[in-house]
């Protein structure tokens, strides 16, 4: 029994020093893709469902280094928050989708707001209302087409500096989202005290309303609680036939999801707008 114990610690061990390595190999990496700008975003259309066009788009970044495919946010975020290095990551964010956000008014002549993700972190950053007033100031983008999408979890922390940056962001005019919702910890007062603009319903509750009845009824309380207090809500992770046309029977403002387009690379975003305008 003796030596089996001191064989568990030693694989256990192994595993830790594996695990240690990779994660300080993928920060050392996450480093060098700064530095290189290996980073792209795609953009996820949103679209309304009364006029069932596109109103809007998510950006959502990935990492693509050089001669290889494409990797996952699920991959790299968590690291980059540990690490702090989504403060860097998170700018350039911010950045690119502003940059692209005005490049698209141009060229289509169509104004659709572009959402980011903003993490709980990055929003603790002293100066991010400053950041994205700079941001917004060169790209010469009007700030209500840039959208943060911030989880409940974000709001948890509500000291009275989180409180500034919330409604120092409100005064510069961008737009507030809380994305998962119905998943995070928080409780709804925020919803009251806090400036929001856009209700995301978390896709674990449209992905399994065929299943589970009770999730529709989750989901219909959540447009009502929207429509109360007069907030606009969007469904996330629409897929299905069945699931577009419940969100639409109980008169869900807006969807995305694969039912109607997956993330697009920028080029095939820009011609989905310009195609718009002709249909
Ligand atoms: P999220 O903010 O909840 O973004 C939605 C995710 O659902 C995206 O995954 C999107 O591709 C995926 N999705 C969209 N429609 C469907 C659908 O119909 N079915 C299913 N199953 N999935 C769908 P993605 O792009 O892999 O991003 C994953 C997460 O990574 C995001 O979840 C967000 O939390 C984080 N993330 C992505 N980009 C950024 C970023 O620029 N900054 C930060 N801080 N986080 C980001
Ligand atoms: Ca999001
Ligand atoms: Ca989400
Ligand atoms: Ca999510």
């Amino acid at each position: 029994a003796k030596k089996a114990g001191r064989n568990n610690f030693q694989i256990y061990t192994h595993a830790l020093n594996a695990a240690l390595t990779e994660r300080v190999t993928l920060e050392y990496n996450l480093r060098q893709a700064i530095e290189l700008e290996e980073f792209i975003l795609h953009y996820q259309p949103k679209v309304d469902f009364t006029t069932g066009k596109v109103c809007g788009a998510e950006a959502l970044i990935r990492w693509q280094p050089e001669g290889q495919d494409l990797i996952s946010p699920l991959k790299f975020i968590t690291i980059a928050e540990e690490t702090g290095l989504i403060e860097t990551i998170g700018e350039w964010v911010i950045a690119t989708a502003c940059y692209k956000a005005k490049a698209l008014q141009q060229k289509t002549g169509q104004y659709v707001p572009i959402a980011v993700n903003v993490s709980p972190r990055q929003f603790r950053q002293s100066n991010l209302a400053n950041t994205i007033k700079k941001i917004l100031a060169v790209t010469q983008l009007d700030p209500s087409y840039l959208e943060l999408e911030i989880t409940e979890n974000t709001l948890i922390d509500d000291s009275s500096k989180f409180i500034e940056t919330l409604h120092s962001l409100k005064k510069i005019g961008v737009k507030l989202a809380i994305d998962d919702f119905g998943t995070g910890y928080s409780s709804l007062a925020y919803l009251k005290d806090f400036p929001i603009d856009r209700l995301k319903i978390d896709k674990v509750f449209v992905s399994s309303i065929e299943e589970d009845p009770k999730n529709k009824a989750i989901l219909k309380a959540i447009v009502v609680l929207g429509k109360s207090l007069g907030i606009a809500v969007i469904a996330e992770g629409v897929e299905t036939q069945y699931q577009y046309d419940y969100l639409k029977s109980i008169d869900c403002d807006q969807l995305q999801g694969y039912y109607y387009s997956k993330p697009l690379p920028e080029q095939q975003f820009e011609q989905l707008l310009l195609n718009q305008i002709e249909s």
